[in-house]
């Protein structure tokens, strides 16, 4: 079934048409800066180069209009009428406490998607806006919404509540949710295939290292912990993004710094993480370079990086009595031998031992063993499809057909 997947941000439409039941990509792309005084446009079918403009696109309405002329454009031979797409799954981020599975959108869960506007301000909005731009340009088929958070619903009490008042999670939902969900099913799914490990028996550890980043811990098939929390802002430190801190240092700044609210926000938000420790740059790739030429504060972000990372490892294992497979995925997961290592070295007491020859050469977007024959736990570099869970959810929904390829 070919199914078009849709991830809005605030000034973005990306875009990937996949066929599902080959599980390939039949075409992707992006329109950028929507509502700037020019807007970028790529767009990438099969097997060939990108193609690149600059356009007036001023809403997220018009990046869907452009979306859909590229792909019906004869010269392109990717589809021949709108009728040839079956299905439109949609990335929410935020379900809220509703939603445990990906849905049918409607009325009511349009509704619910905007109840949880406070809690996802940045991204239920634009997500709810690339659904109603969508629904206008193919009104006539199933339109599915695949949360991030959904995937972990199946969190305890235990782990999803904070030491605070109860009644402000009565009165405002305020609870760990997750993120990542679907990255985080995806790879661990993938690692049930490969090992032919039923998933009843497995745990396992993925680590979602990219721009944003968390960590699972999922046993029996299921989320039982993860670092991200009430908002993609808590658990390791990111791209830009704290992570955990003491909240008080929050009032302390406040008053030191006389930051309003929101400089506040712009501050954990958008000038910490990697960024704000290293005064340089929030990709790791600038950073592994600075940090080879001798820039301290650059170092110095990558260990807090990767100490982080081990101290969730070490937790995860804690909470479900060891594991079988550590798995890294996302930019950074995927690409960067040397974080892996950093993240989970000296850790043999734990059984967790990688190979530094595996670890190295797995750098190609293939699914890789990177421990030694040694290690008591598995550790493996899976490529997340982030897209591929999304398509695939929005086409069984759309055939109301209960049997998921996912297991
Ligand atoms: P993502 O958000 O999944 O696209 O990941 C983005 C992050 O992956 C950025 O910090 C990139 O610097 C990082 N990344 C991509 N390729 C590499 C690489 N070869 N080595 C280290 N980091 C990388």
């Amino acid at each position: 079934m070919l199914v078009l997947v849709i991830n809005c941000g605030s000034s973005s439409v990306k875009y990937n048409l996949i066929e599902t039941e080959g599980e390939t990509e039949v075409c992707s792309g992006i329109v950028e800066r929507i509502g700037a005084v020019t807007s970028i446009v790529k767009h990438q079918p099969n097997n060939e180069s990108v193609r690149k403009e600059s356009k007036v696109i001023l809403n997220h309405s018009e990046a869907l209009q452009e979306i859909m002329n590229f792909l019906l454009s004869p010269g392109n031979h990717i589809i021949s009428s709108p009728d040839d797409i079956k299905a439109v799954g949609h990335r929410v981020v935020h379900g809220g406490e509703m939603f445990k599975d990906s849905v049918l959108i409607d009325d009511v869960v349009k509704d619910a998607i905007e109840q949880a506007f406070d809690l996802a301000p940045l991204h239920n909005p634009p997500n709810l806006k690339g659904i109603e731009a969508a629904e206008e340009r193919l009104p006539d088929i199933p339109h599915v919404a695949v949360f991030d958070t959904a995937f972990h619903h199946s969190l305890p009490p235990y782990a999803y509540l904070y030491g605070i008042p109860n009644r402000l999670y009565r009165r405002h939902k305020i609870r760990k949710y997750g993120f990542h969900g679907t990255s985080h099913y995806y790879v661990s799914r993938q690692y049930y295939k490969l090992s032919q490990k039923s998933k009843n028996q497995t745990s396992v550890i993925t680590c979602h290292l990219g721009n944003g980043a968390s960590i699972a811990a999922i046993k029996g098939g299921e989320s039982v912990d993860t670092s991200m929390g009430f908002t993609p802002l808590s658990g390791l430190v990111m791209g830009t993004r704290s992570g955990d801190l003491d909240p008080s240092i929050l009032f302390y700044i406040m008053e030191k710094e006389e930051l309003s609210l929101n400089a506040l926000h712009a501050m954990l938000n958008r000038h910490s993480g990697l960024l704000g420790l290293s005064g340089y740059a929030a990709d790791m790739r600038d950073l592994i370079s600075e940090a080879k030429n001798g820039d301290r504060r650059c170092q110095q972000a990558i260990d807090v990086f990767c100490y982080n990372i081990k101290k969730y490892i070490g937790t995860y294992m804690a909470v479900m009595n060891g594991c079988d497979a550590i798995i890294f995925t996302a930019g950074i997961g995927e690409n960067s031998p040397q974080i892996r290592k950093k993240s989970v070295e000296g850790m043999e007491n734990l059984g967790i031992v990688i190979d530094d020859e595996r670890n190295e050469k797995a750098v190609n977007r293939k699914i890789e063993k990177i421990s030694s024959d040694s290690s008591v736990v598995d550790i493996l570099v899976i490529p997340t499809n982030e897209e591929l869970v999304i398509a695939i959810d929005a086409a069984k929904i759309a055939t109301a057909s209960n049997q998921s390829p996912w297991v």
